[in-house]
């Protein structure tokens, strides 16, 4: 077992962790864990882009406005503002930084970068590099933190656990390595950057999708969990029941994609004057239906009635995607299916990153800042990521120097150490049935009878893993046993909603209540103790 100490320790290298990274080095000694591999997670697949208000033809407002209608009623305005106006510096920043946005070389661009649309923006205000956006920002900047003397980067590590101190300020984590080691980390700050919880669903946009597990260390230390009942489903992943899971970006249908159904129609118009463009939901939503009323178990999303030539500048990587699966995306149709994609709800923070822990802070999709409320618009969340790293860096900068190193609860440190390993195979299967039964009753549509039935599999998958280990001690359990609570705590947020808005939509309650309400819940709420 190690120990070792640090100004900041930062858990998840995204580009909410890199970007905090980067920002804070000036100033503090950063310890950042991020795997080895930059297919964990999310950031490394993002493909569409990054929203902010660069054109003068565009204006904050205007996206203010946006994302308000996106977020169907439950965005907290003064979050959305503080993200919009925030924009335009974190997309400088990231030129500064040496990012490879395409370019737009046409003589009457209104910006240097080629601006593309996506749902729900009226207006052309997604930056992109190509449609592998995630990737060249992640290597970017993860090129500059290894070039960094005050960044220490751990990639052997996976956190399973936060500790406090007696005044209960978080100061911590603990961490085990390949080879079932514990390492303790003790730190002045926390920050998890630990991204969404779409690994609680069996088909996801990502091959490596996290589970919310950084949501759930945080709330056994007594954060607030947010918003947990709005999940989204990205509309077009690609329908490959042999292959790696793979995204066809929103960009595809923001550059004039059309989606048709088992008889070859266009079905969009018909539902929503944006059609293709209409917010994820609506489309989600459709395409479920028109997939329940056929028999392909797909829709089709059709680009080929593009120029080829526009078709190879907008989209090499899916179409050489497209193309090692059998599929020319020029000349065929592309089947398609929803898929968890990513977390509205997180971790309750302030505009700062802080949580309601001391010492805690969590940025990226992670946390709940009120920026997506409902349903998170396109291109929306790798800016969240990006001006919520700087302000939580702005913060920690400006509070005093560090000086020394809370006193800890030994206790919580030894948890995870010394213990006899439960049966691996037994473990997965349990994550399968909870991820097979929240696709099943979670995802899309909700009815309250499926939900009952849900969170009663989840409380026999619960006890299930009491009985291979009983203590919960070894990591690997330790992790089901967070996302278990996760997967109950989003059942129960659900359940407490008694409406459809945004991305929960149940057909118990159709309507809308009068007023938009957040929910909060505590680790307390499930009536389970704190994984002690
Ligand atoms: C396919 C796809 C395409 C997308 N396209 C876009 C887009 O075009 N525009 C946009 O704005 N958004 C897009 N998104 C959403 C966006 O990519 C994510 O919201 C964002 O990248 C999240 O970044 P993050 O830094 O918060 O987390 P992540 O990038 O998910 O990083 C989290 C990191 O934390 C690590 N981690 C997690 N748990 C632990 C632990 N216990 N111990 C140690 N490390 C841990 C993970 O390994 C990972 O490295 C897309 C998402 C997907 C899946």
């Amino acid at each position: 077992m190690s120990v070792s100490h640090s100004d900041v320790l930062i858990i998840g290298g995204g580009v909410a962790g890199l970007t905090l990274a980067l920002t804070l080095a000036s100033r503090y000694k950063v310890t950042l864990i991020r795997p080895a591999q930059d297919d964990q997670g999310a950031s490394r697949w993002a493909q569409g882009g990054i929203a902010a208000v660069l054109s003068p033809t565009d204006n904050l407002d205007a996206h203010v406005q946006d994302t308000l209608i996106a977020g169907d009623g439950l965005c907290d305005e003064e979050a959305v503002r503080f993200t919009v106006e925030n924009g335009p510096a974190a997309i400088k920043w990231l030129i500064d930084s040496g990012v490879p946005f395409t370019p737009d070389s046409a003589p009457d661009a209104p910006f240097p970068y080629h601006l593309t649309r996506e749902g729900g923006h009226n207006a052309r205000r997604i930056i992109h590099a190509d449609d592998a956006t995630g990737k060249a920002v992640i290597d970017t900047l993860h090129h500059n933190a290894q070039q960094h003397p005050n960044i220490t980067q751990r990639n052997n590590l996976v956190v399973v656990d936060l500790f406090a101190n007696q005044a209960g300020a978080c100061s911590g984590a603990v961490a085990v390595d390949s080879e079932g080691q514990s390492h303790t980390l003790y730190a002045h700050y926390t920050v998890l950057a630990t991204g969404g919880a779409s690994g609680l669903f069996q088909h996801t946009t990502t091959p490596s999708p996290n589970s919310g597990e950084g949501m759930m260390m945080a709330a056994n230390l007594g954060a607030t969990l947010m918003n947990l009942e709005f999940q989204q489903f990205h509309p077009t992943c690609l329908y490959d029941p042999d292959g790696p899971a793979f995204l066809i970006s929103e960009a595809v249908r923001g550059e004039g994609g059309r989606l048709l159904n088992q008889q070859g129609e266009r079905f969009m118009p018909d539902i929503d004057v944006r059609a293709e463009l209409a917010p994820r939901d609506v489309v989600a939503r459709a395409i479920d239906a028109q997939i329940q009323a056929g028999t392909l178990g797909h829709v089709w999303l059709d680009i080929s009635h593009l120029d080829e030539a526009v078709i190879r500048h907008h989209f090499p990587t899916i179409l050489a995607h497209c193309a090692s699966r059998g599929i020319d995306i020029t000349r065929a149709p592309i089947p398609v299916v929803p898929a968890a994609h990513y977390s509205c709800g997180g971790v309750s923070t302030d505009l700062n990153g802080a949580t309601d822990v001391s010492h805690l802070y969590a940025i990226g999709e992670v946390a709940c800042t009120g920026l997506h409320g409902a349903n998170r618009m396109a291109s929306n969340s790798l800016l969240e990521c990006l001006v919520f790293a700087r302000s939580c860096a702005q913060a920690l900068l400006a509070r005093p120097a560090v000086t020394s190193f809370p006193p800890s609860d030994n206790k919580a440190i030894l948890t995870t150490s010394n213990c006899s390993a439960p049966d691996s195979a037994a473990l997965q299967t349990l994550r399968q049935s909870m991820r097979a039964s929240m696709s099943q009753y979670l995802a899309i549509v909700r009815r309250q009878e499926g939900m009952a039935t849900l969170d009663q599999t989840l409380s026999e998958l619960t006890d299930q893993l009491s009985m291979l280990d009983p203590d919960t001690r070894h990591p690997d359990s330790r992790r089901l046993k967070h996302s278990l609570q996760l997967a109950r705590m989003s059942v129960l947020a659900a359940q407490q909603r008694h409406e459809s808005r945004g991305l929960h939509f149940s057909p118990d309650w159709p309507e809308q209540m009068p007023v938009a309400r957040p929910s909060r819940l505590r680790l307390a709420d499930l009536q389970e103790p704190a994984i002690r």
